[in-house]
């Protein structure tokens, strides 16, 4: 992740809306959200994509899961529901390459696209 946007939020380098972070991944407001809630889930381990996570370290992936779903609870909006989403590579539409997960939320979303 070293010369990513998102190791730049990471180590404060350009401002972001951090809204988690622990030794394992950090979360932050997406700058051009798709809901009114657009949360982005990175782990602090450097996987470029879903491709490249091996089944040893599944659960960095698992964290991320749990981490947003803690967030919406939180946040109340858990029972309300809301979308996790992973791009991968270019027909998943992926432009940073650094494995992340998308927490969508706010209001009804479109069957796989937008509210
Ligand atoms: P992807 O398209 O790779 O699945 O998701 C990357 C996300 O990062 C996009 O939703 C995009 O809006 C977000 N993003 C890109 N650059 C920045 C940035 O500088 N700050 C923040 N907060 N989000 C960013």
């Amino acid at each position: 992740m070293s010369d990513t946007i998102f190791h730049k939020i990471l180590h404060r380098q350009i401002p972001a809306e951090i809204v988690y972070e622990d030794e394992h991944l950090f979360a932050f407001r997406d700058i051009a959200p798709q809901a009114p809630v657009h949360v982005l889930f990175v782990p602090k381990r450097d996987y470029a994509t879903l491709n490249d996570v091996p089944e040893d370290d599944a659960v960095v992936i698992g964290r991320l899961a749990i981490a947003a779903a803690r967030y919406a609870k939180a946040q109340g909006f858990a029972e309300d529901g809301y979308r996790v989403v992973m791009n991968c590579n270019g027909h998943g539409g992926q432009t940073v390459f650094q494995v992340h997960l998308h927490l969508l939320a706010g209001a009804p979303l479109g069957r796989f696209g937008t509210p």
